[in-house]
Formats: structure tokens, sequence, C-alpha cells
């Protein structure tokens, strides 16, 4: 719990030294396991594996300007050959947070900084599921998978089956005997 009163979440970082002082700017970088779901639908950082958090807070007038880096390990599934696929990633994000006093209208879509604190979950939650690969692929080349008996192409080259499926096995026996007739 902080001062506020809420479960303290290593994504809120109290910015009250900041508060109504333009130009002061500070630095925060953190290591902590990832929540849950930082994740796009097919690739992710695994909960549980620790990701760095590198901030920069600088005061200016209408709030708290955040940027940074988020960085860790995804992880998924190759789309082709449904391997696994984990690759570093470091992932920018930006966010100004207004203080409430300055925000500019009622439906402008802005940030607020409230309790003095600038809370990156849902930024940050945002930036890494957009980062994902829509389609995650062990290798730019992957051969995928034999669309016959499901091995990995990579693994067997050259790779074939003589009868496919007996129907048409039986097709191509019909068209044989069209041919020849
Ligand atoms: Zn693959
Ligand atoms: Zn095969």
């Amino acid at each position: 719990m902080n001062r506020t009163g809420k479960t303290a979440s290593p994504f809120v970082i109290e910015a009250i030294d900041l508060v109504g002082r333009p130009g002061s700017q500070r630095t925060v970088e953190l290591e902590f396991p990832a929540p849950a779901g930082l994740s796009s639908d097919v690739m992710g950082l695994p909960e549980g594996e620790n990701i760095t958090l590198e901030v920069s807070l600088e005061s200016v007038s209408e709030g708290i300007y955040a940027t940074g880096h988020v960085s860790g390990t995804a992880v998924g599934e190759c789309s082709r050959c449904l391997d696994p696929v984990s690759k570093p990633v470091r992932v920018r994000f930006d966010e100004l947070y207004t203080y409430p006093a300055k925000k500019p209208s009622a439906d402008e879509d802005v940030v607020l900084l409230e309790d003095d604190e600038v809370n990156l979950e849902p930024l940050v939650r945002d930036v890494v599921a957009l980062a994902m690969p829509y389609q995650p692929l062990c290798s730019t080349d992957c051969a995928g998978l034999c669309g016959q008996c499901g091995i990995r192409m990579d693994e067997n080259p050259g790779h074939e089956h003589e009868v496919i499926d007996d129907r048409f096995a039986a097709l191509k026996g019909l068209f044989k005997d069209d041919q020849e007739a």
C-alpha cells in the first residue's frame, strides 16, 4: 500500500517532487516480474519473467511528461511451424500525464496525473501489444509444416509424399484413364 491507500503497482511512479516544478526531471530504472497479459494475442512478455522499465519523468507546465522503454524477452509460437519463438524486445513509450486542473476540456482525450503519480501500466500494456509481431516467425524463411504429415519442413528439406490421399490417388487414376482414352 502507498500513501493513497491503493495497492502499490510497480508501474506506478511517485512524481510529487516534480509536480509544479517545470524543467525538473528524474530518471527511474526498475526491474520486476511482468504481470499477466503483457502481450498481444500471439506473443508477449511472460508473466513472472523480469522486465525492465527505464523511465524519464520531466515536469512541464501541463503536467508530467514520461518517456522511456520497457524491455524483456517476448515469447510466442512461430506462425508457420509452431516452434517456440523468443526474442528480446525493447519498446519505446511516451505520454503526457496532464494535471487535472490543466485538462483542456471534458471531451479531450488526455491521460491525467492522479494523486501525483504516473501510472505507466495502461501505456506499457498498449505499446507492448502493438510492438509484438502480427505473425511471429522462428526465422524469416521458415518453411512451415508439411501439409500432409505435419513435420517441420526445415528439418527435412526436399521431403515429399508419394501418395497423399486415397481420394486424390483415385482422381489421378481417373485423369490418367481420360488421357489414355
Ligand atoms: Zn517456424
Ligand atoms: Zn510430410
